[in-house]
């Protein structure tokens, strides 16, 4: 659906998104995920059209972004961070006026208004002034005007930014029902945001793709999927090491001293991912150290994240 080839913006010199790859199949729900500064938004507006890139190029079915924008605008819908509302209108009279503004006329328009209130819940606050809404609601009637012409695909730039924690579980629960249908990409910070609601993330950090893979996939790689902590009481560390490295699977094995007196914290580090905490007990079981913990790390996307974005 979304072909993107050595894409890059440069501001006045600085490269803030740099040479990109990226392929978006149609249906899927994808978050680009990065810190502050990465490069999301500047994506995201060359995505849409918004901004032309300065090198690179964007495909969107046939179209590309140098020979047919406007084609490529059509086919997608743009809620930017802060939704631009007219904020003292109604909400019914703006999504109306969006919806002529759109060419939908008669019935056509009453049709879509009536489908965008049921799928973006704005049932009730139809007749409510804009700027009486809370954020979440504002958030909402940003979507629906996003989804004014039914396009194909949504890009969404940190849609539950400021929002409070029902707010978020309610535009999430939107966001992937759209998903059902249509091509999804957000932006966010969130780790837990993209873990919810997307079927795939991207990595970025300073303008670069770091990682890319379903968001299992992703918690399995690293190295915290395969570290088990020990603690052993009243253990020799030089013993112990020797002896854990012994077992089937092991790599390496560090000691520390721990908090409590006599405890000592052993870092077993695994070849593959493998669980080997039987393996490892039954060696320690052997011997008369008091066994106080034996604990396998998760690899959290959290984990992911701040492993790959942070600075060396
Ligand atoms: P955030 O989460 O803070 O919105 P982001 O990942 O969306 O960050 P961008 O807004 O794309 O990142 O910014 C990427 C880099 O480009 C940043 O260093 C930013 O300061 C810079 N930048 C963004 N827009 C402009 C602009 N219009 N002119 C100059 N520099 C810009």
């Amino acid at each position: 659906m979304i072909h993107v080839e050595g894409l890059t913006k440069y501001y006045d010199g600085f490269c803030a998104v740099d040479h990109i790859d990226l392929d978006i199949k149609g249906g899927e729900i994808v978050g680009l995920l990065g810190p502050n500064g990465a490069g999301k938004t500047t994506t995201l507006r060359m995505l849409t059209g918004y901004f032309p890139p300065s090198a690179g190029d964007i495909r969107v079915k046939d179209f590309s972004i140098h020979q047919d924008a406007l084609a490529i605008k059509r086919l997608i819908g743009y809620l930017p961070e802060s939704a631009p509302l007219y904020k003292s209108m109604l909400v019914y009279d703006y999504l109306d006026h969006v919806a002529r503004v759109r060419g939908l006329e008669g019935d056509a328009r009453k049709n879509r208004l009536a489908v965008l209130a049921d799928m973006c819940g704005l049932r009730e606050i139809m007749h409510k002034t804009i700027d009486t809404l809370s954020k979440g609601l504002k958030q909402r009637v940003g979507l629906a005007h996003a989804m004014m012409s039914d396009p194909e695909i949504l890009i969404l730039d940190e849609p539950t930014s400021g929002l409070d924690p029902n707010q978020i579980v309610e535009i999430r629960e939107i966001i992937r029902k759209i998903g059902e249908r249509k091509t999804v990409i957000l932006s966010t910070h969130i780790l837990s945001e993209a873990e919810a609601t997307c079927d795939r993330v991207i990595i970025i950090n300073k303008g670069r793709i770091i990682a890319d893979g379903g968001t299992q996939e992703l918690t399995a790689r690293g190295n915290h999927a395969n570290r088990i902590q020990i603690g052993l009481l009243r253990a020799d560390a030089g013993i112990v090491c020797a002896r854990l490295k012994a077992v089937r699977g092991v790599n390496d094995v560090t000691a520390a001293n721990g908090e409590d007196p006599g405890l000592t914290r052993f870092n077993v580090l695994c070849a593959s991912a493998d669980d080997i905490r039987a393996d490892l007990y039954a060696a320690i079981k052997a011997t008369d150290w008091i066994l106080v913990e034996l604990i396998r790390e998760n690899q959290t996307l959290e984990s992911i994240f701040r492993e790959l974005t942070r600075e060396n």
